[in-house]
């Protein structure tokens, strides 16, 4: 048969894209619309329905990927930037998660539905109403529907039936809320970012955001760690629904779904975890962008100093004027690194505390 694909519409999810091709071709599923795809562009096994998707649209599987999958957003944070492992690793992730949804329920915005159906007499499903832990529509300001993943192979209005709306109310609730509000903003952001952050690029703007807000970066001590502020800040209808074992925990206790990021340099932990740290720990989400744009800036370019070379570095630009933070993040350096160079510059070993407060203050002038 001669396939009809019509193009994707703005941010539409690869997967209801294929169901769309399954209406307007008459097939019976999505599953055997992927294979008629493969059949008409000449894939084999290896090569990723999404590539094939792409090609059924005279797209590139890159630009198709960047804005019809949910992949930017699960290959956030990696430990592959700037490796020559990045491509291959990318390769496998589009093969098995490239028509994934991140979301357990197919997903929804009635406002949006209406929208649609006005200007285009069908709606379509989208990734922005997909990102995992946000259950309402930015645009809109409205709570989402859900519905099971079947229903990907119609259009969304037709799912109506089927539509989940006993935590409505509560949802109501949550998008008031500040933290939420970031974690949907940070998510959104990913979902259209081109390239990976590295994990230690991410650790080294937490580990940093850390020591200012006085929290502790380690499995043990006695400072709070940024779980129990999560914990504070979160509503507990939300923490049980996506984080229950935050509710378990003890005041100051070390959660490593949380608090592992900043500590851990060499794991990517799931964009999920670390989009919520960043929430919690950023009031700025521009502020949090920024620092790990410098941060990911050597890795981007495979030319990653060691991180005493960034220390030395860092510390060198810090006495010549600039903010102890700034250089820092100039240098992709760890501030608390360079703390100890300058105890050390200064010959003063044994007041551990002084000098980093007079570098601060510095920094801060
Ligand atoms: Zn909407």
């Amino acid at each position: 048969m001669k396939l009809v694909a019509p193009p994707p519409l703005p941010d539409e999810l690869a997967v209801g894209f294929a169901g769309r091709i399954r209406t307007l071709n008459a097939i019976e599923t999505v599953a055997r619309t992927l294979k008629v795809v493969r059949s008409e562009f000449g894939g084999t096994d290896r090569v990723s329905s999404l590539s094939q998707l792409a090609a059924a649209c005279s797209s590139s599987t890159a630009s198709f990927a960047l804005e019809h999958s949910m992949l930017p957003l699960s290959r956030a944070v990696t430990i592959y930037v700037g490796s020559k492992a990045d491509a291959r690793v990318a390769g496998t992730m589009m093969i098995r998660q490239g028509l994934l949804s991140l979301r357990e329920n197919a997903m929804a915005c009635p406002c949006c539905i209406d929208e649609d159906r006005k200007e285009r007499g069908f709606s379509y499903w989208r990734r922005r109403h997909h990102l995992p832990g946000i259950d309402w529509c930015f645009l809109h300001q409205i709570p989402l529907q859900q519905s099971p993943k079947s229903t990907y192979h119609d259009q969304p209005w037709m799912a109506l039936g089927q539509v989940d709306t006993s935590r409505h109310t509560e949802i109501q609730g949550e998008m008031k809320n500040t933290t939420l509000q970031r974690l949907a903003r940070i998510q959104e952001h990913w979902l259209q970012m081109p390239h990976s952050i590295h994990a230690g690029a991410l650790n080294l703007v937490l580990k940093n955001r850390c020591t200012e807000l006085d929290l502790r970066c380690s499995q043990h001590g006695k400072r709070p760690v940024i779980s129990d502020i999560a914990l504070d800040v979160l509503p507990e209808s939300w923490i049980k629904r996506y984080f229950p074992s935050l509710l378990e925990k003890r005041k100051g206790e070390f959660l490593q779904k949380i608090d592992g990021p900043a500590v851990d340099r060499h794991v990517a932990y799931p964009s999920f975890a670390c989009a919520l740290v960043l929430s919690v720990l950023f009031d700025n989400t521009h502020v949090a962008f920024e620092h790990i744009a410098a941060a990911n800036e050597p890795y981007l370019h495979r030319n990653t100093p060691t991180s005493e070379t960034a220390a030395h570095l860092a510390l060198q630009t810090f006495q010549r004027g600039m903010g102890l933070i700034d250089a820092c993040l100039r240098h992709g350096a760890d501030q608390r690194a360079v703390e100890r160079l300058l105890r050390l510059a200064t010959g003063n070993q044994s007041d551990a505390e002084a000098v980093p407060k007079a570098a601060l203050a510095v920094a801060a002038s």
